[in-house]
């Protein structure tokens, strides 16, 4: 039986969390897949169980799941706590210690969304891309940086923008395997034609198509970060998978997200290296803690559910009960139900408990 770390956290991450527990024990109930579930803590909760953000007990049951389910993590109540006492430390630590290299980010705006967008419905409508961002190397942690005083009194901010081949041809791998689930259409983004990390960058990925995934019918293209940028919102349906570093990762799946509308309705992966055949891999929704919503029964869990069917897809190869969520989600949002955050005119507001309901009953349908 596979083994699922769950860490609901702060704020809405266990309200919205909760649905998704009813969705896994739907889908052990009608047979489809069973997980042996353990629930732990991280974040604020955490800090005034234990004095820390992540125990090094949790940390172990991380490293020993298949796979780790997150909610959310902060609050105003742990703004006080210093730097390193900070809820948002468990999940950094996390991150770092599981050694999550990949940061998957779907932008896909469901039929019945699309108008909610802000940008024109036929530049949105449809629209299904995949943002692989690579998250553990790049200009964020490079060395040297550092804040220097000169002898003339200013100051030099300094940080380093640095890829290794190996970097590099991890992240590329995981997008070109995406892509032969997908359209077999990768676009690597980088700023080869000013940054001599960007001209390794480009050089690696395109050795990696070369020798492994050109064969296979795959199309790689380059383009430079900030023609992405724009590309991104003129004309998004260009794009199948896109993969970038750190730095452009970071803002480039912002503005993807935006073409989506709701932060509610994000799902993301992070993906580590295979470990005994199973890689270590986070499934988290894109959103924080919400705490101006917290306790009222009105968050979007759609999120985070949308994050175990990534988790379905991605660590356990289950993409028929993936799609059956997606499904469900679709056509709840069809039926014109919305939570508050994604409410619309003529549709009908439901809670967060409800919207746990009418998923379960669409899924009740879906596999009559
Ligand atoms: P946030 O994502 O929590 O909230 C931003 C806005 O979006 C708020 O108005 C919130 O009500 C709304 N929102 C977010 N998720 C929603 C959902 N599922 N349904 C409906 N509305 C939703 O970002 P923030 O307010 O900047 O941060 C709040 C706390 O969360 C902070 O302590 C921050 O450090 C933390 N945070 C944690 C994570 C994480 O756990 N990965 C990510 C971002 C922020």
């Amino acid at each position: 039986m596979k083994r699922l770390l769950v860490l609901s956290g702060d704020g809405i991450g266990p309200e919205v969390m909760a649905q998704v527990m009813r969705v896994i024990d739907w889908m052990a109930r009608k047979g489809r897949i069973q997980f042996n579930v353990k629930e732990s803590l991280i974040g604020g909760c955490s800090c005034d169980a234990h004095g820390t953000a992540l125990t090094d007990e949790t940390l172990a049951e991380a490293m020993a799941a298949d796979a780790v389910l997150l909610g959310a993590v902060g609050g105003p109540k742990w703004d006080g706590l210093s730097f390193k006492k900070k809820p948002e430390q468990g999940l950094l630590r996390l991150r770092k210690a599981m050694d999550l290299f990949a940061n998957l980010r779907p932008a896909i705006v469901f039929d019945a969304l699309a108008d909610a967008a802000t940008l024109k419905l036929d530049v949105v409508k449809g629209l299904d891309l995949m943002i692989v961002r690579e998250l553990t190397g790049g200009v964020y942690f490079g060395e040297p940086r550092g804040i220097e005083i000169l002898d003339d009194k200013t100051r030099r901010g300094v940080n380093t923008h640095v890829y290794t081949t190996y970097e590099v041809e991890r992240v590329a791998r995981i997008a070109f395997d995406l892509s032969l689930k997908r359209n077999r259409k990768v676009c690597s983004v980088d700023k080869a034609n000013v940054m001599e990390a960007g001209v390794l960058w480009r050089e690696e990925v395109t050795r990696v198509w070369d020798e492994e995934y050109k064969a296979q019918g795959v199309i790689l293209e380059h383009m430079y970060a900030d023609n992405c940028a724009m590309q991104l919102v003129r004309a998004p349906k260009q794009f199948d998978v896109i993969v970038t570093d750190n730095l452009f990762g970071d803002l480039l799946s912002d503005c993807a997200a935006t073409l989506t509308g709701s932060l509610g309705m994000l799902p993301s992966a992070s993906l580590g290296i295979p470990l005994g055949g199973q890689r270590r891999a986070l499934y988290e929704p894109a959103h924080g803690s919400a705490p101006d919503i917290a306790g009222k029964d009105i968050a979007n869990p759609l999120a985070t559910l949308l994050s175990f069917s990534m988790m379905l897809r991605y660590s356990f190869d289950k993409p028929d009960d993936a799609n059956l969520i997606e499904r469900a989600v679709q056509q709840v949002l069809s039926g014109g139900l919305r939570t508050a955050d994604i409410m619309q005119p003529n549709k009908a507001k439901v809670s967060t408990t409800v919207m746990g309901d009418v998923i379960l009953r669409e899924l009740d349908k879906l596999v009559i």
